[in-house]
């Protein structure tokens, strides 16, 4: 009999590192194009997966001796490949168990129709804008869900200031995927507290001053989350590296630029056209496979964040978890 247990356990054998089971009816009031109800309109329940991002890998970006690593291991291996496999392993024994499984994995390369911003970490965006519903009564293609609220449904943690996850285990530092699926499974209770404390020093880090002290609060399965604007466009130009601290600038970048030093300084504002307008300036280490572009900010974001949580005791000791996984086989 297909139980959460199992699921749990056979999850974690797979390679998760965290896993949370939610009630589909908490997606109630969500908009049709983020709805999970309406890729498979028996599910019952959604299964959040995490899988960890190796601190070492972004601390050595900050210490500025290693930048690619972290592009190439740490967000297209994982994305791409570890949880992709995890998802099919995890579908097989659902759907051998007689009921169906619809697997979810980032797609890093596609914009909602609702979503005029960008993804940083992928060279060329396709927007959905354009899109229309086939039928009446039907949401435009593709229907993605909002992985951080099905995060949050699922118990797995809660958002960070800019909107991403953040779990007492790994802080910002995971890569989430979801089955959605119609066996009745026991569901965990989502995540209400918030682990965002407001602090700011995740806005203070970034180069690009992506991230703005606009009020964006979200409200996930009743509950509502202090999140603040972030600007994805600005944030894809300084993940790339304009700014005057990435070690790769040669001295004749943006030479004849009239805004260099603003550039330079983070304080020039990016839309859409003038971000795409300077990307071709900023190729300073090769993309990895699917065209997911080298990270050149270091995640300064995310790092601070960890740093505080760190600082503040709000991140578990894994030690005795990882223990008793090598003890279970879990982690070969
Ligand atoms: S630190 Fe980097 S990833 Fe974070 S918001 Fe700024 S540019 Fe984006
Ligand atoms: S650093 Fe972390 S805790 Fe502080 S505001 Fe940013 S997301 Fe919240």
């Amino acid at each position: 009999m297909l139980t959460s247990q199992l699921i749990k356990e056979a999850a974690r054998r797979y390679g998760a590192d965290l896993v949370g089971i939610g009630d589909i009816r908490h997606f109630a009031g969500t908009a049709p194009e983020h709805d999970p109800r309406l890729i498979l309109p028996t599910a019952r329940t959604i299964i959040g997966l995490a899988m960890r991002i190796p601190r070492g890998l972004n601390q050595v970006m900050q210490s500025g001796t290693q930048r690619y690593a972290a592009n190439y291991l740490g967000t297209k291996t994982i994305s791409e490949e570890l949880t992709v496999l995890l998802l099919l392993k995890l579908s097989r024994l659902i759907e051998d168990e007689g009921y169906e499984a619809c697997p979810q994995r980032t797609c890093p390369n596609i914009r909602a129709r609702d979503d005029d911003g960008t993804n940083p970490e992928i060279s060329e965006n396709i927007s959905l804008r354009h899109a229309i519903p086939v039928a009446p009564g039907k949401p435009a293609p593709d229907v993605l869900i909002d992985f951080t609220q099905a995060a949050v449904i699922c118990g797995l943690g809660s958002p960070s200031w800019r909107g991403q996850l953040l779990t007492t285990a790994f802080g910002p530092f995971q890569r989430l995927a979801f089955i959605i699926t119609n066996a009745p499974l026991e569901a965990d209770e989502p995540f209400t507290a918030s682990l965002c404390d407001q602090c700011g020093a995740c806005a203070a880090a970034c180069p690009g001053q992506a991230i703005g002290d606009k009020p964006m609060d979200v409200t996930y399965a009743g509950q509502t989350f202090t999140t603040r604007s972030y600007d994805r466009w600005q944030c894809s130009v300084y993940y790339r590296g304009a700014h005057r601290a990435n070690p790769l600038q040669p001295p004749d970048f943006l030479a004849d630029h009239p805004d260099r030093e603003a550039i330079r300084d983070g304080r020039y504002r990016f839309d859409e056209e003038s971000a795409k307008a300077i990307y071709p300036k900023l190729n300073f280490l090769p993309q990895a496979q699917y065209g997911y572009v080298a990270c050149l900010c270091g995640r300064a974001c995310d790092q601070a964040c960890y740093s505080h949580l760190k600082e503040k005791g709000l991140l578990e000791d894994r030690r005795a978890a990882a223990l008793q996984a090598i003890r279970e086989g879990v982690r070969p």
